[in-house]
């Protein structure tokens, strides 16, 4: 393995620069503050205009570090692991903004993926090297390797993968976290819905390797807009010194810190998502005009079918929304559809039964 060496990898000006010290940062707050009296950060000590809602008028812990302890304990990892980003999406910009130099440094995605790390990176004037899965959306080490170049500084492997489903081959990405010396960005949005083990087990193995997580899929949170990043105390330090100071509204944290009590209800959510896609899948796969249907090891599916943008609209015509990227490469024929409700799917099966009766039809 080539030497991953942090320091050379952040760019001159991030490493240089001196982080804004919010008030909450100089005077962090002891357990009892009730003698205290804060004239320190220009609050409204009268309060606020939100009737009946306590504490508004006070700037939220910029490090969040009661929700950091009790995240830590849920995942084994230490609260220096963690980093909580306004989505997911904060932390790619993030880490984007970190590493490459705009105009000079480029980064590694695959393709088809998850559409934000390419858009986050031209934002930055980054440039984007697309590297293709196999034909049944597979992982290629080897392909991946020979397109990193010097100025590559990041390669984002999500697994499960946005929007064909499955999990890459463990040993394919344990090649490029090994063979790498950059930052491997792995997005495990959908880890709950999977049979495959998180790579949070081997976080300390790789210092080179950041995890990213987030509220929005399996936890039912997306309105909260929380994602979480796990990576080596010395990437996640990174993180915090150039994020907005208080990033994580008090609002968000509280009603965070609440739902981290309700894991079982998250596993309980997650297991029937996962029963709904095994029947949703073997229903789908026996429409006439469905050419295949992907494994999934997320809360969607992605289906080929014939002329899969008619059934787009047949279904739009039915108020049901779906995914459809035809611009992209290698997802042409594909539709990506979320697991819904029972009631949901049903409604999605009928349409579809509805458009293959209807397609029989015309073809007489
Ligand atoms: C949905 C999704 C996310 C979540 O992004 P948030 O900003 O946390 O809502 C992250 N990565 C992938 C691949 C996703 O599909």
């Amino acid at each position: 393995m080539r030497e991953f060496i942090l320091e050379d990898l952040v760019r001159p000006n991030i490493r240089a620069f001196k982080p804004y010290s919010t008030a909450r940062n100089e005077f962090s707050c002891p357990e009892k503050i009730d003698d205290y009296v804060f004239l320190d950060a220009n609050e409204n000590s009268l309060g606020s205009v939100l009737q009946g809602s306590g504490g508004n008028n006070r700037y939220p812990d910029p490090v969040q570090r009661r929700l950091k302890s009790k995240l830590a304990q849920l995942k084994g990892v230490l609260p220096e692991n963690i980093f909580f980003g306004n989505g997911s999406d904060e932390a790619i910009d993030l880490l984007l903004r970190i590493f490459c130099q705009p105009g000079q440094d480029r980064i590694v995605v695959l393709q088809p993926t998850y559409g934000m790390y390419e858009v986050a990176a031209h934002i930055q004037d980054v440039a984007v090297c697309k590297v293709l899965l196999t034909s049944d959306f597979q992982l290629d080490s080897q392909r991946v390797l020979q397109a990193i170049d010097p100025q590559t500084k990041l390669v984002f492997i999500c697994s499960p993968n946005n929007p064909s489903g499955n999990c890459f081959e463990r040993t394919a990405i344990e090649r490029i976290l090994t063979n790498f010396n950059g930052v491997v960005v792995l997005d495990q949005a959908y880890i709950d819905y999977s049979s495959e083990n998180s790579f949070l087990d081997v976080l300390n193995n790789f210092p080179n390797l950041v995890i990213l997580e987030t509220f929005s899929k399996a936890w039912g949170l997306a309105n909260l807009r929380v994602g979480m990043a796990f990576a080596s105390p010395a990437i996640i330090a990174l993180l915090n010194k150039i994020k907005a100071p208080y990033n994580l509204s008090g609002l968000v944290q509280d009603a965070l810190y609440a739902a981290l009590d309700n894991v079982a209800l998250k596993e309980n959510m997650a297991r029937e998502t996962i029963k709904e896609r095994h029947e949703l899948e073997e229903i789908l796969s026996s429409f006439s005009f469905v050419l295949k249907v992907f494994p999934s090891d997320a809360n969607f599916l992605f289906v080929a079918a014939q002329q899969s943008k008619k059934i787009y609209y047949w279904l739009l015509a039915n108020r049901i929304v779906v995914r459809y990227r035809s611009q992209i490469e290698l997802c042409q024929d594909y539709l990506r559809i979320t697991v819904g409700t029972a009631g949901e799917n049903k409604r999605l099966v009928s349409a579809l039964q509805e458009y293959e009766a209807q397609a029989g039809e015309v073809r007489i």
